[in-house]
């Protein structure tokens, strides 16, 4: 192939990574590969400079910004980082600086985050937009998001006129593996990186989206524009960023000469997984900011600074087998049996496959040669095949049919990455089941947290949550550390959950999709568990806001066997099956009326008062908009109160809500 046709070639394979990368926050080569497809279009960029095209990604910064956000423009631009990959690319960046700066410079290290590069406005001490790099020019307006994150002050220690910080989104790996944990209980598929997840929490349209995700920020740059005494090196500018409230890596270092810098850098490459946040190399940027400034930059990359590039943590190695695990949520996890290979320093013998989409959309197969990678504590993945050492012996997998752990029919839902086990007393999954049974919104039964149910399931005592109403005082104090107080207040609190009714045995059950709003619904529709167990999917679509997901969802949990066993086990036990039949939600003498809770209610719960609502078809919404028809405030009421005052619309206390409630009266206004 000619110079030319693989420079095309090169920059068709980058663009597209790129647009995958920093467009869908979802790429498909690891960061290696790209460096690598990277590495090779510069070469040959170089040898024969007509090749370089204006566009070309080594000329580009990051990728154009989403047309979902705002635009945000950059007063300076936001620059990318050359790398250096070992010790002689480092000395080879330092004889460079020093024959330009005209002598020997000192430089700071810093950790180089793997997360994504943002900036923050701030006006008169007080945060007032932010955005993400984009194209170096302009970013993304992702103010409302940024706002979420705890660590991006929202206003300063001192109230400076003009400031742009710059810095680092990331997630650390802890709250990383919380958030798959979730995705993979919703079905979702997972994260590949920390990187991935935080690039995707900070680009989201809904912000409660992006609080969810417990994002952390370390800021790195200022441009201290009219500021007095503004800080001469990029050492005393972290200390100053640091009195200003933010959080800065504590990790930086000064280092006088390159041996120094390189001595650090490879330190960091054997130390990087004590750390809980991912990096993927160092930065080093010449202390003095006047020398910066005086180096400038060349097309999208500082003269006075480079990233030293960790070596990639992958290897290939042979997919000896795909075997099965059962989540604690009935999910079906697929894994790879390698064999073993050292990566990082680490010997690894397994790997996840996420999911069978996963699987048959990289079309990895069974005897394969695959390149894995690991990431911090991260468990390594199986990145894809590698389909040039194929020998034609290698086998296609499928998903079972059959749970391993219980073999009860596994649900394939359509356009869902996980398949699961829906048999409520599949062993693998009854931890989780009983805690959400007892949970508020199900059963509420007091007391039964998380240790307990951890106890209860491992010692045996509670096998599916049929067995809670069997436990007696007794046998309740024979679970270490539960006194026969605590004991026998579970146990009333156990024989108390019986008569909750059948919207929160429903919920309590823990079918796929049928949370409060879908269970009182069938509730209501149905009357009681028997004559839902026989409906049939099409009965179940003719309910309002029956979807055919839900309604496939709720005839598989009835069919299986085992599940109907557990409901008579309930029944038998005295747990209250029916409800009240025929009266739909919206027929309530509140159908139609919407409100919002704010503040203290003297005497009920926020969710006594949602559930007394909702009983009567009205709707509780979380914040206050023209279409509120009533704000109910309680003690210490907040903006909510007041924005209920500015749009004029009813307040209520406790008493006048409850007159609403109250059968008898007519519906209001
Ligand atoms: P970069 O990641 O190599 O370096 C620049 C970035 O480093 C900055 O924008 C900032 O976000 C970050 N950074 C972290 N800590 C820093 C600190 N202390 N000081 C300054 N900056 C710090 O460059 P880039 O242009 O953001 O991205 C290119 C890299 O992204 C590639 O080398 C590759 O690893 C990865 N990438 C991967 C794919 C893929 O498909 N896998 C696609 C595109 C890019």
């Amino acid at each position: 192939m000619s110079a030319r046709a693989r420079a095309q070639q090169l920059r068709a394979l980058l663009n597209e990574a790129n647009y995958r990368y920093y467009t869908l926050d979802s790429p498909t080569i690891t960061d290696a590969e790209y460096d690598a497809l990277l590495r090779e279009l510069l070469a040959l960029e170089t040898a024969e400079p007509l090749l370089r095209t204006a566009d070309s990604p080594t000329q580009r910064i990051g990728a154009p910004p989403s047309e979902r956000f705002a635009p945000y423009h950059h007063s300076a631009a936001m620059l990318s980082l050359a790398n250096a990959f070992g010790a002689d690319e480092l000395r080879a960046f330092d004889e460079r600086v020093v024959r330009l700066a005209g002598r020997p410079v000192e430089y700071i290290c810093e950790l180089k985050i793997d997360g994504l590069a943002i900036a923050l406005d701030y006006r008169d001490g007080l945060f007032v937009r932010g955005g993400t790099r984009g194209d170096g020019r302009v970013g993304e307006d992702v103010t409302p998001n940024l706002r979420t994150i705890k660590t991006i002050p929202l206003q300063l220690h001192e109230p400076l006129a003009e400031l742009e910080v710059r810095g680092e989104v990331f997630l650390r790996k802890a709250d990383f593996v919380r958030l798959n944990q979730a995705r993979e209980r919703d079905g979702f598929e997972q994260f590949a990186n920390p990187r991935n997840a935080a690039a995707g929490g900070v680009r989201q349209l809904d912000s409660r989206l992006t609080a969810a995700r417990r994002l952390s920020f370390f800021a790195y740059q200022a441009i201290w524009r009219d500021v007095e005494d503004a800080p001469k090196g990029q050492w005393d500018a972290l200390h100053r960023l640091h009195e200003l409230g933010f959080s800065i890596n504590p990790y930086v270092e000064r280092a006088a000469t390159i041996a120094e810098v390189i001595a650090i850098c490879e330190r960091w490459e054997l130390e990087r997984d004590t750390l809980d946040y991912e990096i993927d190399g160092v930065v080093v940027k010449v202390d003095d900011l006047a020398t910066q400034e005086a180096l400038g930059s060349v097309a999208r990359d500082p003269r006075w600074a480079v990233a030293f590039k960790f070596k990639p943590r992958e290897a290939q190695t042979t997919l000896l087998d795909i075997t099965i695990s059962v989540g604690r949520t009935g999910t079906l996890n697929p894994n790879a049996v390698l064999e073993p290979v050292r990566i990082g320093g680490v010997m690894v013998k397994s790997a996840t496959l996420h999911n069978a989409q996963y699987i048959a959309s990289n079309d990895i197969r069974i005897g394969d040669t695959v390149v894995v990678t690991r990431a911090g504590d991260v468990i390594p993945r199986v990145v894809r095949p590698i389909v040039a050492l194929r020998t034609g012996a290698e086998r296609v997998f499928t998903m079972p049919d059959r749970c391993p752990v219980c073999g009860f029919a596994i649900d394939h839902p359509e356009g869902e990455a996980m398949s699961r086990c829906t048999n409520a007393t599949c062993p693998a999954q009854v931890f989780e089941r009983v805690l959400h049974f007892a949970s508020r919104g199900a059963m509420d039964i007091e007391g039964l947290g998380e240790v307990l149910a951890e106890q209860l399931t491992e010692l045996g005592l509670v096998r599916d949550v049929s067995d809670l109403y069997h436990l007696t005082a007794q046998t309740l104090e024979r679970v270490p550390r539960l006194g026969p107080k605590s004991a026998q207040n579970l146990a009333r609190a156990i024989e108390g959950s019986k008569q909750r009714g059948l919207t929160r045995l429903l919920v309590g059950l823990g079918i796929r999709f049928v949370g409060e709003q879908t269970a009182a619904i069938l509730a209501l529709d149905f009357g009681s568990v028997d004559a839902l167990a026989q409906a049939s999917v099409e009965a179940l679509q003719r309910c309002e806001g029956i979807g055919p997901e839900v309604a496939g969802s709720v005839a598989l949990f009835f069919a299986q066997a085992p599940n109907r066993a557990m409901i008579e086990r309930l029944r038998e036990a005295g747990v209250l099956m029916h409800g009240p039949v025929g009266r739909r939600a919206n027929d309530g003498v509140l159908a139609g009326k919407t409100f919002v809770l704010t503040g203290t209610l003297p005497a009920m719960t926020r969710e006594e008062a949602t559930e007394a609502i909702e009983a009567l078809g009205g709707k509780v919404t979380a914040s206050v908009s023209k279409k509120t028809h009533y704000v109910v405030a309680g003690e210490a009421a907040g903006s909510k109160l007041t924005k209920a005052e500015q749009l004029g619309i009813p307040v209520l206390d406790e008493e006048a809500l409850r007159a609403m409630l109250s059968p008898g009266d007519s519906a209001p206004g």
